[in-house]
């Protein structure tokens, strides 16, 4: 992804920064951030740190034996310092900031495949802190992996597996949501039908058509004291049936469509049940 050519530093605050290089003397921990190329540390590596020389642009003889190389930033690309500190024969490469107290993720463009070491950068405080430690000799120190890479993995495995599942669920909820507003819209006010016209059935005061004497809803024929509702268009039905149809699923009436909403007084707004 990030190969050959010449070496862009970019300045990327990626998640939080952990501890990875122990100075054994001293149990020291300092900061620092993997480089985006070369090879990943996946398990401790131990060390004797010392200075490079000349900004560790230039390979040199190796200082001592298995040793980690600690390389001023600038004059050259962070590739090339890793480059050439690999020919120097050097295990790691530790690169910091001379002026600046902040984590560069250090990447490269083109092929980089030649880099068979890993580095780290440091900030400038962890930079002067393990320059004092190698003044006078080689300091073993030891690099642990670097959880920002693990967390990294793990954010990204959560994001992977997680990401879909909630856009799924978001996705379902805002149906659902538009669904109920919907349906609520379409029905009644419980309090606005209750506020209907009601009264026992009495047969013999009925002039009206045969139709009249059952319920458009359940089809029954009304019986001496069923209660029955009014509608504003003047339909009836029984109050269990109609009252059920107005506040679970039209606020119309079921045999003419007059909307029984419509005389509301929109000054005193009825909540829905
Ligand atoms: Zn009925
Ligand atoms: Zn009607």
């Amino acid at each position: 992804m990030f190969s050959s050519g010449h070496l862009l530093c970019h300045l990327l605050l990626i998640g939080s920064i952990q501890a990875s290089i122990v100075v054994l003397s001293s149990n020291d921990t300092y900061l620092d951030r993997s480089a985006l190329f070369g090879p990943t540390l996946t398990n401790d590596l131990y060390g004797h740190l010392m200075a490079s020389s000349q900004y560790g642009c230039e390979p040199q003889a190796p200082p001592t034996t298995d040793w980690i190389a600690l390389v001023e930033r600038g004059h050259c690309s962070f590739a090339d310092k890793v480059r050439a500190m690999q020919q120097s024969q050097a295990k790691a490469v530790i690169i910091g900031d001379p002026d600046f107290n902040h984590w560069l993720t250090m990447v490269a463009t083109g092929d980089t495949s030649d880099i068979k070491i890993a580095s780290f950068f440091v900030a400038q405080y962890q930079f002067r802190a393990l320059q004092l430690h190698t003044l006078n000799q080689p300091v073993l120190i030891q690099l642990t992996p670097n959880d920002e890479n693990r967390w990294s993995f793990t954010d990204l495995m959560i994001v992977i597996v997680l990401s879909p599942s909630m856009m799924m669920m978001m996705l379902f909820f805002g149906l659902k949501c538009r669904t109920y507003q919907r349906r609520q819209k379409e029905r009644a006010p419980c309090q606005l039908v209750s506020s209907l016209p009601s009264r026992p059935y009495r047969h013999e005061k009925l002039g009206h058509q045969e139709d009249d004497d059952e319920c458009a809803i359940c089809l029954e024929a009304y019986h001496e004291d069923d209660w029955i509702r009014t509608l504003p268009c003047r339909h009836e039905f029984h109050v269990n049936c109609v009252d059920t149809w107005l506040t679970t699923r039209k606020k119309f009436c079921p045999i003419c469509k007059y909307n029984i909403c419509r005389p509301i007084n929109e000054q005193t707004p009825l909540l829905p049940c």
